[in-house]
């Protein structure tokens, strides 16, 4: 369960409203159960139910389960795109590593709001789910051109549909980007100003034109194979 506290050995801890309900109402947790908590900065620890009602739940902290997971170093750079397909994708990406989202808007994105607190629940949701116990950092939504002008000199790996080297044999260790384009793709002149980009590296994914978060979760996926851990 992700607390908004600071966590650490012996403190006491209330659970937020909505928490409590899950854990007392939904989990049917009762007084002297164990449920594991992370903050998403000091790894995992176990909370002992000491007051559980309808709407409150009271929880001490006994003692650290895991260490806090090592970073990651990857950023996935990505075009927004419809409800459904962009919450699957926050989903995947969360899971399989990813420690940095950046919405970037591109001349063909259809989406110009992103709806910053459902990604933020599906972020949180997900870390949940896989235990990791890092929270995906969401960053605002950036037009591709401030974006380039303003990034770091790391790793860009652009996955190009329309050719690059092969994924795998491209990645180098973190700290690294990949950016994937919208559904509609990049425009010529938006490909170009990738291109121009020392830091750019073209990927490419395979012969087929891959959906935009397929393109995004299959380079996530072989970057994590590839050189993270
Ligand atoms: N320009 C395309 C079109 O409309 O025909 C489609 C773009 S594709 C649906 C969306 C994004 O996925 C692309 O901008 C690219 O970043 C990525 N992508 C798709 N297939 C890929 C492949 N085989 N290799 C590398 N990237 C790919």
């Amino acid at each position: 369960l992700f607390v908004e506290t600071s966590l650490s050995e012996g403190i006491e801890i209330d659970l937020p409203k909505n928490q409590a309900h899950y854990v007392g109402t939904v989990m049917r947790r009762q007084f002297g159960d164990a449920l594991l908590l992370f903050d998403g900065e000091h790894g995992e620890w176990r909370g002992e139910i000491v007051e559980v009602a309808k709407k409150r739940a009271r929880l001490r902290v006994t003692g650290q389960t895991r260490p806090q997971e090592a970073a990651t170093g990857l950023t996935l750079a990505f075009a927004p795109i419809k409800k459904q397909r962009i919450d699957f994708l926050i989903e995947k990406a969360v899971e399989l590593g990813v420690e940095t989202l950046q919405p970037v808007l591109t001349q063909r994105t259809i989406a110009s709001r992103i709806g910053e607190d459902r990604i933020r629940a599906h972020i949180v949701e997900a870390a949940e789910q896989c235990g990791r116990t890092a929270i995906a950092e969401l960053k605002q939504p950036v037009r591709l051109k401030q974006w380039l002008i303003e990034r770091t000199s790391e790793p860009l790996y652009f996955a190009d549909e329309n050719g690059g080297a092969p994924a795998l044999e491209s990645f180098r260790a973190p700290p690294a980007t990949i950016l994937v384009g919208p559904e509609g793709g990049f425009t010529d002149e938006e490909r170009e100003m990738i291109h121009a980009e020392e830091a750019a590296v073209a990927i490419s994914l395979g012969p087929r034109i891959l959906r935009a978060e397929t393109a995004a979760l299959a380079a996530v996926t072989a970057y994590m194979a590839s050189a993270g851990d």
